[in-house]
């Protein structure tokens, strides 16, 4: 071991961590020591952790839902706050339901909409972004969904329009000018394309609602993510495409879940031809 290789110990790492800003530095210090590899790794992680790199690409992992799921450098890093994104998908979804996730990052809902859900038939999680992909395949193999590379809905084969119980996806909705205000972790380390949601953070989502009543069953549900500020501008989005929309608020948690349900009948017939 090099003289110069430092930190060591548990109590010099926690104090570093906490004078570069880490607030949970004692959690981090732990995961930091836990990780395999001998000093010269851990004064590597180290460094890069101060120098403001997240934790969740040092160690390779976050945790998501009480998952472990791999999360690649770029792609999008599961959030605590999307938990609620998730019990609001299962609270809206029978049993056996058919499920896709678009704009999926690593895979992290389909993961636990995997375990959650009774008797799930997860068709597809589907990223545009080729390093997303890739990622959530690793964490979703041992779920058996298929991962497909596309712009939300165009790889799903055609026969699955009209046949969707629950579309969910955690879709960018940060707005461009808020970008720069963002935590540099975000800002310097996630893919852009993950979070940037146009000029008023609703660009993606807003062609998500619209093309959701193609796709959902009667009665199916589309479940969404959104800035608290959004939910009136998203509420009409939902209702302006023949949706019936409903949020669900976390203040403690800082979440916002919004829900556009197919109704029952839909006019126009979509299993004629
Ligand atoms: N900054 C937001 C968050 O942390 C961005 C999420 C998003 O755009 N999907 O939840």
């Amino acid at each position: 071991m090099g003289a110069s290789v430092f930190p060591v110990g548990y109590d010099a790492l926690v104090a570093r961590l906490r004078q570069a800003g880490c607030v949970w530095a004692e959690e981090e210090a732990r995961l930091l020591l836990a990780v395999d590899g001998g000093p010269e790794t851990l004064a590597d992680l180290v460094d890069r952790r101060v120098a403001g790199e997240p934790l969740e690409y040092l160690l390779g992992w976050a945790e998501f839902c009480g998952e472990r799921i791999e999360v690649d450098p770029g792609v999008f890093v599961p959030r605590a706050r999307t938990a609620l994104l998730v019990s609001t998908a299962v609270a809206v979804t029978g049993p056996a339901a058919t499920v896709v996730e678009l704009c999926c990052g690593s895979g992290a809902i389909s993961r636990v909409l995997a375990r959650r859900l009774a008797a799930p038939r997860l068709l597809a999680a589907v990223d545009v972004d080729p390093a997303a992909v890739a990622c959530a395949r690793r964490n979703l193999a041992a779920v058996g969904v298929p991962v497909l590379a596309g712009d939300l809905f165009d790889p799903l084969p055609a026969a699955w329009r009209g046949r969707l119980d629950l579309v969910v996806a955690n879709a960018p909705y940060v707005p461009t000018v808020a970008m720069a205000l963002l935590p540099p972790e975000a800002r310097r380390y996630e893919s852009a394309a993950a979070l940037d949601g146009g000029s008023d953070g609703l660009a993606v989502l807003r062609r998500l609602a619209a093309a959701a009543p193609q796709w959902l069953a009667p009665g199916g549900h589309l479940v969404v993510e959104v800035g608290q500020t959004q939910v009136e501008r998203f509420r009409a989005v939902l209702s302006e495409a023949g949706l019936v929309p409903s949020v669900v608020r976390d203040d403690a948690a800082d979440a916002t879940a919004m829900t556009g349900r197919c109704p029952d009948d839909v006019a126009g017939g979509r299993y004629e031809n």
